[in-house]
């Protein structure tokens, strides 16, 4: 059973126990992070702190001063022991005395953190398929935000349609995956839609953008539509658990050659050594 935090709290994960009344559980009112660890380091921890603390100052979450989020962290991960994990954060505005949407002006947050086992080994991958979804999601999805009942909608029709991910798109613009930042190359150039009030800044997302910077490696940030999308010769989707995936079937029709491209292959081998896990 894994150790996680609770308000202060190291306990046992299956003794943790968090009010009805909290507004994560009522509205959804509560943030997220989701991390890797390995050997007691967690990937790009610096980041996942910017975006957190962006993400608190713009829903004006009021945490108290003594709380260090790098440091428990830190402890979850030492005492949850596992050499290679998953680290999950939650923060939610807190719990009212009373359901109403607007909050008490004493409300203080709910802060939970646990870690997991990673399942994947994070090797290269042998491509995945994706199909295309209209994004109906709210317009703030670049706040980590737990209401992700959109994106739990898409990513239950993609299991079930047989799709490793949903790739979204609004106006024939594409946003992101339902899960994931998308990555689209074509002759040679390498693009992603740039961050907006729609798509989450990815940590995998940044972290990708850098290794094509230092390895001067074509790539910009604009816009493309579904249908160039569907003309690509190889697409990308990126996340904190997957790492960088191929995606080489799009609504049932081949990618490319079909088969993980090459610059795939050099982009994600770059990436692996800079993940260095265990
Ligand atoms: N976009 C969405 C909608 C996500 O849910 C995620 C991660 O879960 C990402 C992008 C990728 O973000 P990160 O690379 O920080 O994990």
């Amino acid at each position: 059973m894994s150790i996680c935090y609770l308000n202060g709290n190291f306990e046992n994960l299956n003794q943790a126990k968090i009010s009805p009344l909290d507004r994560g559980f009522l509205f959804g009112d509560s943030l997220y992070e989701v991390m890797l660890s390995s050997k007691g380091n967690i990937f790009k921890l610096d980041l996942h702190l910017e975006r957190l603390n962006r993400n608190i100052e713009e829903l004006g979450y009021k945490i108290p001063r003594e709380i260090d989020f790098g440091q428990i962290l830190q402890e979850i991960v030492h005492k949850n022991r596992h050499i290679n994990q998953i680290v999950y954060l939650q923060i939610s505005r807190g719990e009212d005395q009373v359901r109403n949407h607007i909050p008490s002006e004493t409300i203080t947050p709910t802060i939970f953190i646990y870690s997991h086992p990673m399942e994947d080994n994070f090797g290269l991958s042998s491509g995945e398929k994706a199909m295309l979804v209209e994004d109906f999601r709210w317009r703030k999805s670049k706040i980590k935000a737990t209401s992700l009942l959109a994106n739990v909608m898409c990513r239950i029709q993609s299991k079930q349609e047989g799709f490793f991910e949903a790739i979204l798109y609004e106006n024939e613009n594409v946003t992101e995956g339902a899960v994931s930042n998308v990555f689209f190359c074509k002759d040679n150039l390498i693009k992603t839609p740039p961050t907006s009030q729609n798509i989450l800044p990815g940590v995998t997302r940044a972290v990708i953008l850098d290794i094509l910077k230092k390895n001067n490696i074509a790539c910009i940030e604009e816009d493309f539509t579904i249908s160039q999308l569907k003309t690509a010769d190889e697409i990308w989707v990126t996340n904190t658990t997957k790492g960088i995936i191929p995606i080489i079937e799009l609504d049932r029709k081949k990618v490319g050659s079909g088969k993980p491209g090459k610059s795939y292959k050099r982009v994600a081998k770059l990436f692996l050594n800079e993940l260095k896990l265990s």
